[in-house]
């Protein structure tokens, strides 16, 4: 081992930074690893800081409250009222998430590194972790790679496991039954974007709104999963799509097309009117990307021996917007502070970490199971029953409630006179009824995660059987 600290959080993109600024301000001694250079913080891939940027005010202010940093532009780029969900026929908007932001993400990384190391976490750039250093199944460190392709060590009491969606972390820890190592193909989208200067076309509010962050909702451009147009300040704009890779089979199939994500995200800026003289804002050079996002529940445990894991590693992002910004501030800090209270207490075993367990299901996760019903739901619906759905099953409140993981009372007596009208949408209301009774189970699951490590096993049985259920009932049917 070269050095040894309290802490070491590997990866310093949202999650990483503000769970090594809560760790350190607990008094741990924090070493922050990544693998960018220092210009590049938070930086995901060789293709930038690829993501939507819009985030929820609440979450920004949670870090405020926490960590007492407070944010302003440039990192702010826009305030925005809320996002908006259009139908693929355009006659209904959902909102949800309340006011937020448009981040610019590559300065809202470097504020958030800088105050980790305010904070004093010692920060090491240009160092690509491979994998934990286990002393049977306990993790005592990483390993990896330097800027000079040398190998490194560095021993810890803890890791905090931010690398992202694709850890090397996660799914290098030995075989064990509470941190699940791959994530399957069908709780992924493929998504990309570009950020654009243009010149608006006119005004219609379905296809560029300078206050709301819209979704449009359309199985045919956005097979399995959505398109988006957020607006940034002044002309320009973060536009892009996320596919699942089975709806994107069946839905080329059906259409005799070979379309791919990079295809469809440039029908889906040519089929906007409003989006005219695009130019990719290369700034950063952050103006074209492409990465992967998960969409279903967070792990169902988020802790090993001496490890803990915050963010798109653990599949945080929320499985119907795909939002991972907010759970990943959240389970930064509550990471960093269980980590260092750990420290302090002189006990990393997974039995101490268990509470952040508990922690991040009672401010985030208990609703997420729920939602990753819905969505599989959502994507066996085609865009005539969306459109049929949006108007006559949900109201605007009730949508607004699921959107928040939380269940309406909906009965098939109450709303059955109004969706007569043919048997596939009596079908598609009759699954809906279903899949509230299935949040509710799930909902009333995870209000009851289990308080120590001996409830887990029958717990996580219980969640996947649910779960398995609604995916044997709903299949992708984007067509
Ligand atoms: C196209 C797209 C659009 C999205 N839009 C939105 C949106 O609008 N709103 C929203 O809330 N969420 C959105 N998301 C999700 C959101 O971007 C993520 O949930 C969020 O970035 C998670 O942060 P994180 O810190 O967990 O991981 P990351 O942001 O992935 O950070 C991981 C960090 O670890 C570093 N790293 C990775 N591997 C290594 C290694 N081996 N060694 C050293 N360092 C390493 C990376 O360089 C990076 O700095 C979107 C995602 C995508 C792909």
């Amino acid at each position: 081992m070269e050095k040894s600290y309290d802490v070491v959080v590997a990866g310093a993109g949202i999650a990483g930074c503000l769970a090594a600024a809560a760790a350190a301000k607990g008094g741990a001694k924090v070493l922050l690893l990544d693998r960018n250079v220092p210009d590049e913080s938070g930086k995901k891939t060789n293709w930038g800081w690829v993501c939507g940027d819009a985030v929820a005010k609440s979450h920004i202010d949670f870090i405020t409250q926490n960590l007492g940093i407070k944010f302003s532009e440039p990192e702010l780029d826009l305030k925005v009222d809320g996002v908006l969900a259009i139908s693929p026929d355009f006659k209904n908007k959902v909102s949800f998430d309340g006011e937020g932001y448009v981040l610019d993400r590559p300065k809202f990384g470097t504020k958030i590194r800088d105050m980790a190391i305010k904070n004093g976490a010692e920060y090491v750039h240009g160092h690509e972790v491979e994998g934990p250093i286990l002393e049977g199944n306990n993790v005592v460190g990483v390993f990896g790679r330097d800027h000079n392709k040398e190998q490194f060590k560095v021993g810890t009491k803890i890791v905090i496991d931010t690398l992202g969606v694709a850890s090397m972390l996660r799914r290098r820890l030995p075989p064990n039954e509470y941190i699940q190592k791959d994530i399957s193909i069908d709780d992924i989208e493929s998504t990309g974007r570009y950020i654009m200067d243009f010149e608006p076309q006119g005004e219609d509010l379905n296809y560029y709104d300078p206050k709301n962050c819209l979704i449009h909702l359309n199985q045919q451009l956005a097979p399995g999963g959505y398109g988006w147009v957020f607006p940034k300040k002044g002309k320009k704009i973060n536009i892009g799509l996320g596919v699942e890779k089975h709806s994107l089979d069946i839905r080329n199939q059906k259409l005799q097309k070979k379309d791919t994500l990079h295809g469809l995200i440039d029908q889906y800026v040519e089929w906007n009117p409003i989006v005219g003289g695009q130019r990719l804002n290369d700034e950063d050079k952050n103006g074209k990307g492409y990465w992967s996002v998960t969409v279903r529940r967070q792990l169902d445990c988020l802790v090993y021996n001496n490890y803990i894991g915050a963010g798109d590693s653990m599949a945080m992002p929320n499985p119907i917007s795909a939002g991972g910004i907010g759970p990943a501030m959240v389970a930064g800090i509550q990471a960093g502070q269980v980590a260092a209270e750990a420290v302090a207490a002189n006990d990393t075993s997974m039995k101490f970490l268990w509470k952040y367990n508990l922690m991040f299901n009672e401010s985030y996760g208990n609703k997420t199971a729920g939602l990753e019903v819905f969505r599989i739901y959502l994507q066996s619906l085609n865009n005539e029953l969306i459109n049929y759905g949006m108007a006559h099953f949900l109201t605007k409140e009730e949508a607004l409630q699921i959107s928040y993981g939380m269940v309406p009372e909906i009965g098939m007596t109450s709303k059955i006179i109004k969706v007569m009208h043919g048997l596939a949408n009596i079908n598609a209301f009759k699954n809906l009824v279903y899949v509230v009774s299935e949040m509710k189970k799930l909902n009333n699951l995870y209000n009851n995660y289990p308080k120590e490590i001996g409830g887990f096993r029958a717990w996580s049985a219980a969640v996947n059987s649910e779960m398995q259920e609604a995916k044997i009932r709903f299949k992708p049917n984007p067509i």
